[in-house]
């Protein structure tokens, strides 16, 4: 079953209109791989949202950073699901580590929130990821494994969902895994689903792997039989995003 490559670009708490306009250029101006090779979905803060989209060109696509875990109302500055569907934004990125570390959301609140966007009709990049600490004391398999657990146990629909395997010490720190150390991890996360989910799921769901991907490290990682794209932070900011998206090819 063939998996579309995925490429994410997660802008997190960054630009100013100006800049945002500048990227938005330069990606209007790309010459890329047919949308029959690549999905490309670029990820904005909620303010830009609709500045991107309406003015990205209409094979890229656009997903929020976060959504609030359930139906909106008094939740004072939050975002949610509904407000997305209703700007027509068709993806979210839900459970990255950063709002994991550092606004201590649990494996079951993302579990949770990731089922209530499901529901809503969003598309959902779904992250996991070990920190450094995890990784050497031999848990990287189990961390995993638990992060996609609670997910698995509160959504019965994958076709929506792309995982996302982002180790926490490489993100932003230019500490890239290595092709040998990602494949072992989304060949873990596939067997995983195979065995926990479905077979059928575990063939169709998209892995991609985050932290540090660049112009440079993309190609051999894209190589790697169960890497099936990127999640892309720093380097989505600037023009080689495109040399990442081209690593589908
Ligand atoms: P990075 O971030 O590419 O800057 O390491 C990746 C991410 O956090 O999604």
């Amino acid at each position: 079953m063939g998996r579309k490559f995925f490429v994410g670009g997660n802008w997190k708490c960054n630009g100013t209109t100006e800049e945002v306009k500048k990227i938005v250029s330069t990606l209007n101006a790309a010459e890329l791989p047919s949308e029959d090779v690549v999905e490309v979905v670029v990820s904005p803060p909620f303010v830009f949202l609709p500045l991107v989209k309406s003015s990205l060109r209409a094979d890229f696509h656009v997903a929020a950073q976060n959504c609030w875990v359930k139906k909106g109302g008094a939740y004072t500055g939050e975002v949610s699901a509904e407000m997305l569907v209703n700007l027509d934004i068709p993806w979210v990125i839900l459970g990255h580590s950063e709002r994991r570390a550092l606004l201590g959301e649990s494996n079951e609140f993302v579990g949770d929130k990731v089922a209530y966007a499901l529901g809503q009709g969003l598309k959902v990049i779904a992250c996991i990821g070990e920190t450094l600490e995890q990784r050497e004391a031999g848990s990287t398999v189990d961390v995993v494994a638990a992060q996609t657990k609670a997910i698995a146990e509160r959504i019965s629909d994958w076709t929506n969902v792309v995982l996302a395997y982002e180790p926490v010490w490489a993100i932003g720190t230019g500490k890239v895994a290595t092709p040998a150390q990602a494949q072992e991890v989304h060949f873990e996360l596939r067997k995983w689903l195979q065995t926990n989910v479905n077979p059928q799921v575990a063939a169709s769901t998209r892995i991609i792997y985050g932290g540090s991907v660049n112009g440079g490290n993309c190609k051999e990682l894209a190589a790697q039989p169960d890497v099936d794209g990127f999640l892309v932070g720093g380097a989505s900011l600037k023009p080689e995003f495109i040399d990442i998206i081209k690593s589908a090819e």
